[in-house]
């Protein structure tokens, strides 16, 4: 069965563009529920260990460098079917192949800089909620 629970960012690209309320308000008017919220800032080595699984790929220290380079909002988002249903809404990783209506097809400028995160499983989202959240922050 579908978990109801996800995690996402608003990367610092999308923060820096001013579009955290355009994000939020596509969020909530899809029918997520904010289960937690954040606005932080990752280190250089949080961004590293949240985005370990592609320590080999070539892209790793651009993508390291690039979500410590500014503030983010992270948010654990609620919903039944949460994870393919969000993944939806964010569309593609490649902004010039998400659907049109997309929050990647309106706020990513690359494939590097794509405005959001989405969890890509259920098991992810609870290793991620848990990674930014303790159990006391997450309502
Ligand atoms: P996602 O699940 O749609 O976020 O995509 P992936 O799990 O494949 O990649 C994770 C993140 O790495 C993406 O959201 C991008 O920010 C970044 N990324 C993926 N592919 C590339 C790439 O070819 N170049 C760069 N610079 N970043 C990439």
């Amino acid at each position: 069965m579908a978990g109801n629970i996800t995690f996402t960012m608003i990367k610092p690209d999308a923060v820096k563009a001013g579009n955290i309320g355009n994000v939020l308000a596509m969020v909530n008017n899809a029918g997520f529920r904010i289960k937690a919220m954040k606005y932080t800032k990752l280190s250089a080595e949080k961004a590293g260990e949240f985005y370990a699984v592609h320590k080999e790929r070539p892209f790793y220290g651009e993508l390291v460098e690039f979500m410590s380079s500014g503030p983010i909002v992270a948010a654990v988002l609620e919903k039944d079917n949460a994870v393919e249903d969000y993944r939806k809404l964010i569309g593609a990783t490649n902004p010039a192949e998400a659907a049109d209506g997309t929050i990647r097809k309106l706020y990513a400028t690359s494939i590097g800089e794509n405005a959001v995160h989405g969890a890509d499983s259920d098991e992810n989202a609870l290793i991620e909620a848990n990674f930014h959240f303790a159990g006391t922050e997450m309502f």
